[in-house]
């Protein structure tokens, strides 16, 4: 072939992996972003190893105030992600996710701090200027227009050209396997598809960084499971920075990289799933992930560990040394716990008996420490008390039964802060 139509060739296909509304954005191009990907067949964004594509966000003090609201929804956050991260905003209702996420997506005014995307200070760029793409609870879909449209719709505003378009859709819907839906409207899709479609928008875009409120929410629970694997897989072939934001701390544990957990719009911790689980920081994160939830007993300090019902719970004295008071709060969760067969440990009437086959969960309750919150004439309150059982043998409703805490897996709170006590 004439060289002169091998450079035509060339051109041709390197014009074509690069949208013309990103040769305005010199950065998009330089990150080598769109190459071909040989592995996973797409000219979607596709991380490259030791490239300089830096898609870190930073939280920096951020701090949302609502105009009449006397405190902020988000106080001061300060969370680093790195490139490529998927990090998960988790926390009850209210407690300022989706204004933290939209904070970043440029849909809500930053009131103090900064918000970076890479080198970019975006505080106070608009939303289309960021290069972030959100995936939202209600998909948002345009009823009117095919899933190929409402997919191209934002490549289409933005100026791009038709067949960059239709390539990047159909690579889109191959990943997510929408390619016999593409000419269908929203109407016609079932939930999950509906989902994907909403998955498809943002990818189509190749954003720097993906944000997803709640994107499962409407799925049923089967739906839910299939699909939170599905996007923590497909987000790590991407390999773009991804914010997600979730109630549910199920999800936040099997999707995140790194989970931070917020209260009240404030930060509580951000770690690994394994961390969170393994050494939260206070008894909010102790309480909140985990399920069945950990068990969290105020008790009085005794020498060499602490008293619950009558027995006492062996805990090094380093780790009580921090102590404000002379009560803590212990922390065991109901699967780090062993029933004992010589009547020592914490004593647990048994309730309620729940079997799961492989596990049995026993749902009881146990006198807390004879000193702390004792009731009037002197007994201690019964408190809630929950621990897995081997489903083979569980005990039976109505036994006392009593257990010891496994061996490095006691938790001590601080009892006036509620703060970890020792690492
Ligand atoms: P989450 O996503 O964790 O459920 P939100 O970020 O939606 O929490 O809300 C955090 C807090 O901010 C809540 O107390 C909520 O009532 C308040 N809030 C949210 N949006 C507004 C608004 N537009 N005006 C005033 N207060 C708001």
């Amino acid at each position: 072939m004439p060289r002169g139509h091998l450079r035509v060739l060339a051109w041709l296909a390197l014009s074509s992996l690069v949208s013309k509304d990103e040769h305005t954005r010199g950065h998009r191009c330089r990150r080598g972003h769109h190459l071909y990907n040989g592995s996973s067949g797409t000219f979607l964004p596709v991380k490259e190893e030791g490239k300089d594509a830096m898609a870190t966000v930073k939280y920096d003090e951020a701090t949302r105030l609502y105009p009449g609201n006397d405190k902020p929804s988000v106080d001061r956050l300060n969370i680093d992600i790195e490139d490529g991260e998927f990090l998960v905003l988790v926390g009850p209702s209210g407690s300022g996710k989706s204004t933290a996420l939209r904070m970043l997506a440029g849909l809500e005014e930053v009131n103090g701090g900064k918000i970076w995307i890479g080198d970019r200070d975006v505080t106070n760029l608009s939303p289309k200027d960021r290069d972030v793409a959100m995936v939202f609870q209600n998909y948002a879909l345009y009823p009117h227009m095919s899933v190929a449209d409402n997919m191209g719709f934002a490549l289409k505003i933005a100026g791009v050209d038709k067949a960059e378009i239709r390539k990047r859709v159909e690579e889109a819907a191959k990943i997510l396997d929408l390619q016999p839906y593409l000419e269908r409207k929203p109407k016609a899709l079932s939930g999950g598809q509906r989902q994907r479609v909403a998955m498809g928008r943002a990818i189509v875009r190749s954003p720097q960084v993906f944000l997803m409120d709640e994107p499962l929410s409407n799925l049923d629970a089967k739906l839910r499971v299939q699909t939170r694997t599905q996007i923590a897989s497909l987000q790590r072939r991407l390999g773009v920075t991804t914010v997600y934001v979730t109630h549910d701390q199920v999800e936040a544990m099997t999707m995140g990289d790194r989970v931070a957990v917020l209260k009240d719009g404030i930060l509580q911790q951000v770690d690994s799933p394994r961390r969170m689980y393994d050494h939260p920081n206070n008894v909010f994160v102790a309480g909140f992930i985990g399920s069945p939830a950990m068990n969290l007993l105020d008790v009085e300090v005794t020498d060499g560990g602490v008293k619950v019902g009558g027995a006492t719970v062996p805990v090094e004295r380093d780790l009580l040394s921090g102590a404000s008071g002379k009560d803590v709060t212990l922390g065991l969760r109901p699967e780090d716990l062993e029933l004992t067969s010589d009547g020592q440990g914490i004593p647990v009437t048994v309730d309620v008996v729940e079997e799961l086959g492989a596990d049995a969960y026993i749902y009881g309750s146990t006198k807390a420490s004879q000193h702390v919150d004792d009731d009037e004439d002197g007994d201690a309150p019964e408190k809630p008390f929950i621990a897995r059982v081997d489903g083979r043998k569980p005990p039976q409703k109505g036994e006392t039964v009593h257990f010891a805490p496994k061996q490095g897996h006691v938790h001590v709170f601080d009892a006036a802060s509620g703060e970890r006590l020792g690492d």
